[in-house]
């Protein structure tokens, strides 16, 4: 995918905007938030141009979350920053909450009385016909995605190797 000309991070990645480098290797680049949630907040971001996870190559998404579990490891043991406990956040467009329109995995060091609360509505629990009902919808729509590995529950036949 080409990238927009405006974008921070294709900057970041190419050198050409300040970053507080954490890790860099062939595929992704690891850098400080410049507006951290909580202290050592840190992005995984791919080097590849990828809107959202639509366009983001899954081997890519397996490296990002690879890379993040990696420095997830080195907060909790560099002494840098205070971290009890890890939360990883990405967010799939502007309704989940994303800001800069090419891919990133949050790594948020987390500790009690961080000031980060990830807070829900209320709502009744969904009776278990209407889980199985979206079960069932999601379970086929994965089986007509190009490229799925994934058989809906009552097709038993496994789909030939390409
Ligand atoms: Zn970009």
């Amino acid at each position: 995918m080409t990238p927009p000309p405006a974008c921070v991070f294709c900057a970041i990645v190419a050198g050409e905007a300040p970053r507080s480098l954490v890790h860099e290797d062939e595929a992704s680049i690891a850098f400080m938030d410049i507006a951290p949630i909580t202290p050592g907040h840190v992005l995984v971001v791919p080097k590849v141009h990828a809107v959202g996870l639509a366009d983001l190559p899954a081997e890519v998404g397996g490296h990002l979350f690879a890379i993040a579990q990696l420095i997830a490891a080195g907060l909790r043991s560099s002494g840098a920053v205070r971290v009890d406990g890890v939360n990883l956040f990405l967010a799939d467009g502007a309704a989940a909450g994303q800001e800069v329109f090419h891919a990133h995995l949050h790594v948020l060091p987390r500790y009690a009385g961080d000031g980060l609360e990830i807070t829900r509505a209320r709502r009744p629990p969904p009776s278990r016909a209407e889980l199985d009902t979206v079960a069932t919808g999601i379970a086929a729509a994965l089986g007509r995605l190009e490229g799925s590995p994934v058989t809906p529950p009552g097709r038993s036949a496994a789909r030939a190797p390409r």
